[in-house]
């Protein structure tokens, strides 16, 4: 089954989401406070997609982010936010969410962005694929989805890990950010361009020397972003 934590502590939202999650097919954990929620991950480690509320009775959603990404880079994290929270995504994309939905969101929207992100962390495998890609500094392992930088393991996100290798595989091509939310996040994403820009943001904290003057991931002004060594 594909296990989705919802992490909601009102219940006619937790289960309007989770009769439509249902629905589509998955088998939604119910949590309704952010330590039921670190607790129901422990309980079941296959969970892949988790949606977390932001204001909570306990902890923020935010810091529950946090909690789960010290332990778990694989999982799938989507942000769920009231529309005054409008600058909270950020910070919730920068404590390592992969995207966000606005309250209040459609069926519709909420599985698209589910399922594009079980697409990105099943670890899909290219029939082509080398298992591994060598540039400059950096090692990335198709396989097991890994990075190093000079031999030292980088921590990714699954998103994080899908745009590395989108750029890897177009070193030194101008790509926008059409481009590389189709690639990584799907052509079915009703998401904003914005997430790209939040994603590169955390990326080059992660890779680059100086994330203030980067130099691996550099931006094309009015258009996107390119790949260089
Ligand atoms: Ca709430």
């Amino acid at each position: 089954m594909k296990k989705v934590l919802v992490l909601e502590d009102e219940a006619n939202i937790r289960s309007f989401v989770v009769i439509n999650l249902r629905r589509s097919g998955y088998e939604p954990i119910e949590a309704d406070c952010g330590e039921m929620a670190l607790e129901q991950l422990r309980r079941h480690p296959d969970i892949r997609v988790a949606l977390l509320d932001v204001m909570l009775p306990d902890i923020d959603g935010f810091e529950v982010c946090r909690r789960i990404r010290a332990s778990n880079t694989r999982i799938g994290i989507i942000m769920l936010t009231a529309r005054s929270q409008e600058m909270d995504k950020v910070t919730g994309l920068m404590t390592g969410a992969d995207d966000y939905v606005t309250k209040p969101f459609s069926p519709a929207e909420l599985t698209a962005r589910i399922d594009a992100l079980f697409r990105r962390t099943g670890g899909e495998q290219d029939a082509e694929d080398t298992g591994e890609i060598r540039q400059g500094p950096f090692r990335l392992n198709t396989r097991n989805r890994t990075l190093e930088k000079n031999g030292e393991h980088v921590r990714l996100t699954q998103i994080e890990f899908s745009i590395i290798k989108y750029f890897m595989d177009n070193p030194g091509k101008a790509l926008s950010r059409e481009d590389i939310l189709n690639e990584v996040w799907g052509r079915d994403y009703f998401g904003e361009l914005k997430i790209v820009d939040v994603n590169i943001r955390r990326l080059r904290i992660k890779i680059e020397d100086d994330p203030t003057m980067p130099a691996y991931i550099t931006t094309v002004w009015g258009y996107g972003y390119k790949w260089g060594l």
